[in-house]
């Protein structure tokens, strides 16, 4: 595939062939679809520089014209939905009914709910005892963003999108296994209008991250990551005093109540581990189903995930395309090896599937272990692949006390028929997220992130405006200086 350069600086390409260079891999098929090279001091030097011009003169837009760079950005990346769904499928690996639904789609979302927030940004009025006081939200600066793998479109989008509503500048650093669709972005805001400078995008790994996280010119970082490398940037920002949004992994619980519609459950419990080929932070990795239902529900989740298609990730009835890379497969299979010696019952998958199709990918069979205790490896750690665990419990206070024994916090679920009994439970579970009666779904209209060691911030919604923004107070007097001096 033939990329114009690695990064995007001021408004066009750039490169500088002495960064380390590094090749991004198709997963199905191990080929290299791009050399790029990591971004070198000069390069990063360059983009913070650009995007720090560029924040001056877009903050001094006014919010409406903002938001039609926004709003124009949204259409252009939904009349570029297939290709750009065809190149995250390339750079992801996964499938393209997926990326043609969920990946620019939830991006041009992103573009278009913050463009309406940017025009409706105000303050409040506050009536004092001799005069007033007033607040304005004004843009923290240059922020910066590094994402993940496993939506780097969507991740870029849900970061740029509020970042630039609110009269910031971004630079953003993709993770270096799927570097391409973000330089797609940053094409996209140009063409709509945004000035030059106003989105970068810099390649690179965890050194490039960490520069730009202590960089001076810095005052935001929003990382998508794991626990660990959270730790690490969220500590890099603290040090100058920067602002920092979290968005780390979890081990979300989802609690299946003995009165919930089962196919319902079943199908939530299946889109909460094996979509993205469970490479999902908010997975609902721990599934707690009540005693009364567990064979029946076992059965059939068993039945329906042996329907599930593996294969090429371009052929459109694929539904599970490879893990990111063969790394990421020893570490799942790793975790399924843990999950066999240390006494869990394996339902279904826990394989590598066989074929010539699936010779060159990293490919792995969804998988579902059932006798899950709370103590066991895979009940406890992030696994990021298709393995889902079942535990079986009796009550409802028993089951919360499990489910919150967790360090993580990002998301949880319940399925019950029973209104009352879905609200206490959602209300006791600690997490950022809870969904009832259905799993995973993240439109842009609702603040997603996590509690506890998933992170802290908030991403889409009106609260993402709040952590992309500071808030200014002015006080007003209508008498007099009442000094005793
Ligand atoms: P990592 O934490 O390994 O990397 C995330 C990004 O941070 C990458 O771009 C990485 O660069 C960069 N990075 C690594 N070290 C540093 C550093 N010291 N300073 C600054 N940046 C650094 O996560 P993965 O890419 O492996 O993604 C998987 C993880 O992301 C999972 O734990 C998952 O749960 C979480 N995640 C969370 C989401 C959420 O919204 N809560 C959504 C999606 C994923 P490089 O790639 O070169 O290492």
């Amino acid at each position: 595939m033939h990329v114009q350069a690695s990064h995007f600086i001021d408004g066009d390409y750039a490169e500088d062939t002495d960064g380390r260079a590094f090749d991004s891999i198709n997963p199905a098929t191990g080929e290299v679809i791009a050399t790029l090279h990591a971004a070198t001091p000069a390069i990063i030097e360059r983009a913070m520089a650009a995007a720090e011009r560029a924040q001056r003169e877009w903050a001094s837009w006014l919010p409406v014209e903002r938001a039609r760079v926004l709003r124009r950005a949204s259409d252009l990346m939904r009349e570029r939905n297939d290709a750009l769904a065809k190149l995250e499928t390339l750079d992801t690996g996964k499938a393209i009914q997926e990326t043609l639904v969920a990946d620019p789609a939830s991006g041009a979302d992103a573009l278009e709910w913050f463009s309406a927030q940017a025009a409706g940004l105000s303050g409040e009025s506050v009536p004092l005892a001799e005069g007033f006081a007033y607040t304005k939200r004004e843009p923290l600066g240059v922020c910066v963003g590094i994402g993940a793998w496993n939506y780097p479109i969507q991740i870029a989008s849900w970061k740029a999108a509020p970042a630039l509503a609110c009269g910031n500048a971004m630079v953003f650093k993709p993770s270096e296994m799927t570097p391409l669709s973000a330089l797609k972005l940053a094409e996209i805001l140009m063409e709509a209008g945004a000035p030059k400078g106003l989105f970068n995008v810099v390649q690179g790994f965890g050194d490039v991250g960490a520069a730009l996280s202590t960089h001076a010119k810095t005052a935001k970082v929003s990382l998508t990551g794991s626990v660990p490398t959270g730790g690490k940037v969220y500590a890099a920002a603290a040090s100058g005093m920067r602002h920092a949004t979290m968005e780390l992994g979890g081990k979300s619980p989802m609690v299946v109540f003995e009165d919930a519609d089962l196919e319902d459950a079943i199908g939530g419990a299946m889109l909460g581990n094996f979509y993205s080929t469970g490479q999902i932070c908010s997975n609902g990795t721990r599934v707690f189903v009540q005693k009364s239902i567990l064979e029946a529900f076992l059965t059939r989740l068993a039945e329906r995930t042996k329907t599930i298609r593996l294969g090429d990730p371009l052929d459109p009835e694929t539904h599970l395309g490879p893990l990111i890379s063969e790394e990421q497969r020893r570490k799942v299979l790793f975790y399924v090896e843990a999950g066999k010696s240390e006494g869990a019952r394996l339902v279904t998958g826990g394989g590598v599937p066989e074929g010539e199709a699936f010779a060159k990918g990293a490919y792995i069979e969804p998988t579902v272990f059932a006798d899950v205790t709370d103590d066991m490896t895979i009940a406890r750690e992030e696994i990021f692949g298709p393995v889902m665990s079942v535990l079986a419990f009796d009550t409802e206070e028993e089951v919360i006390a499990r489910a919150n024994d967790t360090p993580f916090g990002l998301a949880a679920g319940v399925f019950t028929r029973d209104l009352a009994r879905g609200h206490r439970v959602a209300d006791a579970l600690e997490a950022g997220i809870c969904w009832i009666n259905t799993y995973n779904l993240t439109p842009v209209e609702i603040p997603f992130g996590g509690v506890k060691q998933s992170g802290f911030g908030r991403e889409n919604g009106r609260a993402a405006m709040e952590f992309y923004s500071q808030l200014k107070t002015v006080q007003v007097a209508l008498g007099k200086v009442d000094s005793p001096y």
